[in-house]
């Protein structure tokens, strides 16, 4: 059997069930594909950043598991630490099964279908085809939305160049003095893991930790950089726990479209590369991927150039930015400490604000960064 869309979107993870959820509302026949049933778990520290949120036109309250308007930002063996505060929740902890299934409900109000357990094994001539049935899905534009390693891109030929960094999280339940302790603030700790950070998210019951090492060629021990980590935050008893590791892409790809096959969120390499935080620019990605096909009326070449432009306006730029801050971040820790020990609060300050969605990182940092260790140094 074939069905006809206008839109066929391949996963259900922020990215794509944003799209699928923007698509919808403006009335555009729509499918959202899945090789996973609903609710499914997503590795993921589930920290949703401001600027992420602000852009969900609706309520998220019933799948909040906390938020925070404080944000604890330590550097390991360092006398560091910086707490920006706001009015507003900088950061809200999700469980991304019922986040990106939440999502999905929301694009169905407005009339997305929804294709579950689905694993897309074949594109031929804009015609998608599945692992478990004989059903075909033929679309005028086609979204890959379907995470890090992004199987069906390589099914439509696009190239990768995405740089993919490691990481690994544990689900943990801990006693409750623990966790009375530890889910008073959402914290990230610099340096738990060499060129990259720890993190400790509290959830409803849980405390979701990890760590990332924000370079691939890096010497990975990811297990023990958690393990010393969570015994850094004083854990010692662990309850329960599960342990999940996987990729994060932090630089984008070179290709984003390809006959009528639009790459977005992770798929696409969109995920901060200095953070490596994926949702926010997951959710924006799939608005813009909307924004491009109602403009372009579905046509191929219309919709390319508006999602070009877009992404290079509103997206592109910044990573750039972040990939090159990143390498200054984490490969030279010597001045970087120096710079933080001085100038530590004003970073962790714009750092909020780009979490906010009110910043970008900064283009000119290496110029500031001289101008400020000069003022602070020349009484010396
Ligand atoms: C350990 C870890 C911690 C992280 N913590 C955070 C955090 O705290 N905050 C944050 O903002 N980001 C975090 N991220 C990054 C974030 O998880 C991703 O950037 C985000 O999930 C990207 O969303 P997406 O929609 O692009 O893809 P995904 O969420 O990966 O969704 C892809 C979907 O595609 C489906 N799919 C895949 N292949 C197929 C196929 N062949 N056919 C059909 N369906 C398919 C999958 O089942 C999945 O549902 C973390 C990542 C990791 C690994």
């Amino acid at each position: 059997m074939k069905k006809n869309y206008e839109v066929a979107i391949i996963g259900t993870g922020p990215s794509g069930a944003f799209a699928a959820y923007n698509l919808a509302k403006k009335g555009i026949s729509t499918v959202v594909i899945d090789k996973e049933t609903l609710p499914r778990y997503k590795i993921c520290g589930g920290g949703l950043v401001y600027r992420g949120r602000k852009m969900l036109d609706f309520d998220i309250d019933e799948i909040l598991e906390g938020q925070f308007n404080q944000v604890d930002i330590f550097v390991k063996d360092k006398d560091v630490h910086f707490s920006p505060e706001r009015d507003l929740p900088v950061i809200s902890m999700v469980m991304r099964d019922s986040f990106d299934e939440l999502l999905v409900k929301k694009a169905q109000e407005f009339g997305a279908e929804l294709l579950q357990n689905s694993e897309v094994k074949s594109i031929e001539n804009g015609v998608l085809k599945f692992a478990n049935s004989e059903l075909e899905i033929e679309a005028k534009i086609i979204v890959i939305a379907d995470g890090a390693l992004s199987p069906v891109s390589k099914l439509a030929g696009f190239k990768d160049d995405r740089l993919l960094i490691p990481a690994l999280e544990y689900e943990i339940e801990v006693p409750k003095e623990d966790f009375e302790k530890l889910s008073k603030s959402v914290r990230f700790d610099i340096d738990a893991a060499p060129f990259g950070y720890g993190w400790c998210f509290p959830k409803n019951n849980h405390l979701s930790v990890g760590v990332g090492v924000l370079k691939t060629k890096a010497k990975v021990k990811l297990k023990d950089y958690c393990e010393t980590y969570m015994k850094d935050l004083g854990i010692n008893t662990i309850i329960s726990e599960s342990a999940h590791g996987f990729v994060i892409p932090i630089t984008p790809r070179t290709d984003l479209v390809k006959d009528n096959c639009f790459v977005i969120g992770d798929a696409a390499g969109f995920a901060d590369p200095i953070v490596a935080e994926g949702i926010s620019n997951a959710l924006l990605s799939g608005k813009i991927i909307a924004e491009a096909i109602a403009e372009g009326n579905s046509e191929v070449e219309k919709t390319k150039e508006v999602y070009l432009q877009k992404v290079n306006e509103r997206l592109i730029p910044e990573l750039k930015i972040g990939i090159k801050l990143a390498k200054f971040f984490y490969e030279n820790t010597s001045i970087r400490n120096l710079f933080l020990k001085k100038l530590g609060p004003l970073a962790a300050e714009r750092l909020t604000e780009v979490f906010l969605g009110n910043a970008t990182y900064p283009s000119d940092y290496k110029k500031k960064l001289q101008e400020k260790l000069k003022m602070t140094f020349s009484w010396m």
